[in-house]
């Protein structure tokens, strides 16, 4: 039988038993008098009245209910830097094909199983004829944007997905396409204006 001690003060579950000397240790009894019982009923209606204070002083405070999507408050809003949403694929400006060369990295690495991708041709012209993604299924995690060796897939700030069915996730190769160029109009702008600096930089301006 498995020897018990006891041990000071109050101890969580599950007693585990010690991995050095086997013993079990178990906390002792409180034993239920007048002061104990006062003593947890007070502390019982504290932690109630910490809980009222926040909803009460939240209460009075300006309403900022937004009638969203009808009527948004803050329009044009973006969410911060870093924001995972909406996929797109990119287009490249010369050429006005798809970065992406159909390596199958992304689709590989997808811990969900969210990719699917028909690659067509070989060399320099793989390129996809099908791309998929179940943003229903994608936990975001951003390893597919990663891997890429072409920097052709990416996640725009685009927050507003909310669909009325799973299948209307699904996005296709067009809808991705389409995502991408209103993404690099965005994009652009930017990305050329750190070019000129860098070259800017490099003549020793
Ligand atoms: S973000 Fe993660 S889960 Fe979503 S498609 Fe990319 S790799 Fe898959
Ligand atoms: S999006 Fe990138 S990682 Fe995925 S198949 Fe295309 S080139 Fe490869």
């Amino acid at each position: 039988m498995r020897e018990m001690r006891e041990t000071r003060g109050f101890v969580l579950g599950p007693y585990n038993p010690s991995p050095t000397t086997g013993l079990v240790d178990v906390p002792p009894r409180r034993r239920l008098t007048v002061w104990n019982a006062l003593w947890l009923i007070a502390e019982g209606a504290w932690t109630i009245l910490v809980g009222h204070w926040v909803t009460l002083r939240n209460f009075w405070r300006k309403k900022v209910t937004d009638q969203y999507p009808h009527r948004q408050a803050r329009r044009n809003w973006l969410p911060g830097p870093g924001y995972r949403g909406d996929f797109a694929l990119i287009t490249d400006w010369k050429t006005w094909e798809l970065r992406c060369i159909a390596c199958l990295q992304c689709q590989n690495v997808c811990p969900s199983g969210c990719i699917h991708i028909t690659p067509e041709g070989r060399g320099r012209e793989r390129h996809p004829v099908e791309f998929y993604i179940d943003a229903g299924l994608c936990q975001y995690c951003w390893l597919c944007v990663e891997v890429c060796p072409a920097s052709a897939i990416t996640m725009t700030p685009d927050y507003e997905t909310a669909v009325d069915t799973p299948r209307k996730l699904i996005r296709d190769i067009d809808y991705l396409r389409t995502r991408g160029l209103e993404f690099d109009d965005v994009q652009r702008p930017l990305e050329a204006q750190q070019t000129a600096e860098a070259e800017h930089e490099d003549k020793g301006e």
